[in-house]
């Protein structure tokens, strides 16, 4: 497990800032220590656990880059230039024969340049007459050749240790001549929502009970970010159950996820029950949605006490799990870049926090993006998240916007991803 001290999530301000929240993640966390040899065909999303050195060079050869005639660049004159073709080789061929002074190779994409060639025209640039071609003048030394490691060099760091496998990332490796790569094992995560009105899909539903949305909500966004996920059910709005769940869940995980039962309700026991089993630090975020997020640790592992409504849960998840999950997997900071957009809407709102609003995005006839706000603000409207297709971010030190001011948006691809 990755052993957390008590304190590690301490904080004295009274409202956390975004940047801080990542701040404290990045600089408390430790990271899963253990590694494994994940084969290519199950490492998408996987995180690197050291530097991939290139064992090989990219391409491993000096090769054409077209369909054509490998040429020796000195040999051509001011005019047009009369050579012999002598020889044709096609990809997986080796070279038989060099090309001397006066002579061509017919040559296609990916075979290996012959010696004495430098340089390869393209073979639409070319007159082929008989057994000679007739080549233009200008062509660039070296043109439409590639140089054996121009794309990665032999012993240089192909991709970094804290890498999120993408398919690209997988690509090369399999270039490199790899099947596995050493990476980190996954974080071990369990989920619980809590709530007495709470039901599981399928069951009947009572006349005060609300389907649950959060767990498979919260599961499905820790998978994509590469978690194993233990789905531990729902809990009842019970402390004394609670604080023993808790504590049995902390055992072989690295991170204890709970939505629901975080205010200041009547039945909110969540942070009694968190403050029984282990350390509670409760932070208050400058972030809306979501109200305040319990943090802790039980038992070294690390506790995150989300808010009920489903919207709430979507942002404080991105904003607070989602890099603290990354720290445990090992996997180097990633910001969340927002692309800017014209904005289609006014709003106000507090200095000092950072906000997020479901808007949706149009083209306009000169190629940029207008966002427009959903009508329905409410924390817990769900088709809020669906008809929409990202977040815009406005910052922390925004109290008002106008129509046509830039801000910044998230697409919900990249919040899920
Ligand atoms: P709470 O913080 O427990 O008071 O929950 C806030 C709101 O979110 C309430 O309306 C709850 O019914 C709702 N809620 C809590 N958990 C879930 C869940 N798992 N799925 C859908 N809604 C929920
Ligand atoms: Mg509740």
């Amino acid at each position: 497990m990755a052993q957390l001290t008590d304190d590690c999530f301490a904080f004295g301000g009274p409202l956390l800032a975004i940047d801080d929240v990542e701040r404290l993640i990045a600089e408390r966390v430790t990271p899963v220590a253990e590694t494994e040899d994940a084969a290519l065909a199950d490492a998408d999303g996987r995180v690197l656990a050291a530097d991939l050195v290139a064992p090989v060079d990219l391409p491993p050869f000096d090769n054409s880059a077209v369909d054509g005639f490998a040429v020796r660049h000195a040999d051509l004159g001011k005019g047009e230039t009369r050579l012999a073709v002598v020889d044709r080789l096609t990809a997986g061929s080796a070279s038989s024969r060099s090309v001397a002074s006066g002579e061509v190779i017919c040559i296609f994409t990916g075979a290996p340049m012959p010696h004495g060639a430098d340089t390869v025209f393209m073979q639409e640039d070319v007159r082929v007459e008989g057994p000679a071609v007739i080549v233009p003048p200008g062509l660039k030394r070296g043109a439409n050749r590639r140089l054996a490691g121009e794309d990665v060099k032999r012993g240089s760091i192909a991709l970094p240790a804290g890498r999120r496998l993408q398919p690209q990332d997988l690509g090369m490796a399999a270039a490199l001549g790899l099947r596995t790569l050493a990476v980190r094992r996954r974080v071990r995560v369990a989920i619980f929502s809590t709530g007495d009105e709470i039901v599981e899909p399928g069951a009947p539903l009572p006349a005060a009970g609300l389907y649950d949305a959060n767990r498979r909500l919260l599961a499905t966004m820790l998978s994509r970010l590469g978690a194993q996920v233990t789905d531990l059910g729902i809990l009842r709005d019970d402390a004394g159950a609670l604080a023993a769940r808790l504590a049995d869940a902390a055992r072989g995980h690295d991170l204890v996820l709970t939505s629901g039962g975080v205010s200041t309700g009547e039945a909110d026991y969540v942070r009694a029950a968190v403050e029984a089993a282990g350390k509670l630090v409760f932070w208050r975020i400058a972030i809306k949605p979501g109200r305040p997020v319990a943090m802790g640790v039980i038992r070294g592992t690390a506790f995150v006490g989300l808010p009920g409504n489903p919207v709430a849960v979507f942002v404080t998840f991105a904003r607070v799990v989602r890099p603290l999950l990354l720290r445990l997997a090992g996997a180097s900071p990633e910001p969340l870049i927002a692309f800017p957009v014209t904005s289609g809407f006014a709003y106000r709102k507090k200095k000092g926090r950072r906000e997020y609003v479901r808007v949706s995005l149009t083209r306009r006839d000169d190629g940029s993006y207008v966002a427009t706000k959903h009508p329905q603000d409410g924390a817990g409207v769900i088709s809020s998240l669906t008809a929409t297709d990202g977040l815009a971010e406005l910052a922390d030190d925004v109290t008002e916007i106008a129509p046509g001011a830039t801000i910044g948006f998230l697409p919900y691809a990249l919040l899920v991803g």
